[in-house]
């Protein structure tokens, strides 16, 4: 017999129980659902628990066999460790009429002594692990030694900020030096995310990143680059890693310095990360030589990317023709898919995104958890009921029909664009079991 895990709630102090009594409920989309055994595993190591507040938790009564509101606790949650892939949301109501803050707001149980998520893991996370990184004020220090002997050059003083204010641990890899080189190279922006981590209106979330003020120059980029690319072990190079503006607008200075880096090493890996809105400009980096372009959407679906995106200059369109060119180009073509339960595992989503795979023949989906209040995203999507698959069944049917897609979460360099990391486990545990 499945035992469903219990529910996991928070006082007012921000204290963490388990209730002994009332189950786990989770959520997909608008509604709450009891968890699936084969779906739960234990709590990813470095993953966090942090409560909601102005919420309460919605619960599965045995008893009465009913969903329930608790009201004697708050919903919590969880930040997963990168890698990992939330396949529910907590169930929860709000007790005030507000706007959450941008995170990918994940279900949390507790089972026979553990913590457990409804979670996979799509990637190697040995890289990323945040126990590899310094989130104290020591990293100052290594920052300042760095800077000391680097270049006078702005896009390092950005990093610093990014590495010791934000503590972007891409940023921190600048400093270390090693593995993937973040550079922001982008104030602009000509979509208007409902959940844009670097800018938001003034009565929406709070956004948790300020955007880049400043333009850097062909010279800048590549210094940065260049200087990565000779010091760092396992060197990458990322244009557009998240909380900028978008790189599409930046695509002239982009192109000149991609042009010098691939001058002076040829060998290091470029990924050009963006909304791809602009064709002409993708073209102009491809011609650069870029290795690999991830194109960032939540669908492929026009009305889906519309409601989301709000592309003020573009068409969805400019887009796919973008992406026709990144595969004319043969260049490594990644989807960075903003993932959000009961939205992309519908069956609409999951079936456009089955034939846009197959037409452009997409080489990998970087999985990623859209950080956002999920009120705020429906009430923006205006979706129509349909059927959802649940998110690992939609990998299941993508994998299916495309045996040679990869999945995965972050970029790579370009020796193992087509190695397979072993992530995700899609197999179905043997009955009776689960991953727990
Ligand atoms: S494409 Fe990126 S920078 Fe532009 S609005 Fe969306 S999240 Fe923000
Ligand atoms: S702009 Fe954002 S993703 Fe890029 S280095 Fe700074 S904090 Fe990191």
């Amino acid at each position: 017999m499945y035992k469903i895990p219990n529910l996991v709630y928070a006082n007012e102090k921000g204290e963490i129980f388990d209730h002994p009594e009332l189950k786990m409920a989770v959520r997909s989309g608008p509604y709450d659902f009891i968890p699936y055994e084969t779906e739960l595993i234990r709590l990813p190591k470095s993953s966090r628990l942090y409560f909601m507040p102005h919420t309460h938790p919605v619960a599965y009564d045995e008893n009465k066999a009913n969903m329930i509101e608790f009201k004697e606790g708050f919903a919590v949650s969880v930040f997963l460790s990168p890698g990992f892939l939330r396949l529910f949301l907590p169930a929860y109501r709000k007790t005030k009429d507000y706007t959450m803050p941008l995170f990918a707001y994940t279900a949390v149980g507790y089972l026979d002594g553990h913590f457990v998520v409804l979670a996979i893991q799509v990637d190697n996370i040995s890289k990323w692990d945040p126990a590899n990184y310094d989130f104290s004020c020591n990293f100052d220090k290594q920052v300042d030694e760095f800077i000391k002997n680097a270049p006078e050059n702005r896009l390092y003083n950005q990093l610093r900020k990014c590495a010791t204010e934000y503590h972007c641990t891409a940023a921190k890899n600048v400093f270390y030096p090693r593995w993937e080189c973040p550079i922001p190279t982008s104030p602009a922006c000509n979509s208007a995310c409902v959940g844009c981590i670097s800018l938001q209106a003034s009565e929406c979330c709070p956004s948790p990143q300020d955007r880049i003020s400043f333009a850097p120059t062909a010279e800048e980029i590549a210094e940065v680059a260049i200087r990565h690319g000779e010091r760092a072990k396992d060197p990458l190079v990322s244009f557009g890693q998240g909380c900028e503006g978008d790189p599409c607008l930046a695509a002239d200075n982009i192109a000149k310095a991609v042009k010098i880096i691939k001058r002076e090493n040829p060998n290091l890996t470029v990924n050009f990360n963006s909304n791809c809105s602009i064709p002409d400009n993708v073209a102009k980096v491809l011609d650069a030589g870029v290795d690999s372009v991830r194109v960032s959407l939540n669908s492929v679906i026009e009305s889906t990317y519309n409601a989301y995106y709000r592309p003020r200059t573009y068409k969805f369109q400019d887009v796919v023709k973008s992406v026709e060119l990144i595969k004319q180009a043969q260049v490594f073509l990644q989807l960075n898919l903003l993932t959000f339960p009961g939205v992309n595992d519908r069956a609409s989503e999951t079936s456009a995104l089955l034939d846009f795979v197959e037409e452009y023949k997409v080489d990998l989906i970087q999985m990623r958890n859209l950080n956002i209040d999920a009120e705020l995203l429906l009430s923006s999507l205006q979706l129509k009921p349909d059927e959802i698959h649940g998110i690992k069944n939609m990998m299941k049917l993508i994998k299916k029909r495309h045996p040679e897609i990869q999945f995965g979460y972050f970029n790579r360099m370009k020796k193992d664009f087509h190695a397979h990391s072993g992530f995700p486990d899609l197999r179905q545990p043997k009955k009776g079991k689960s991953h727990i």
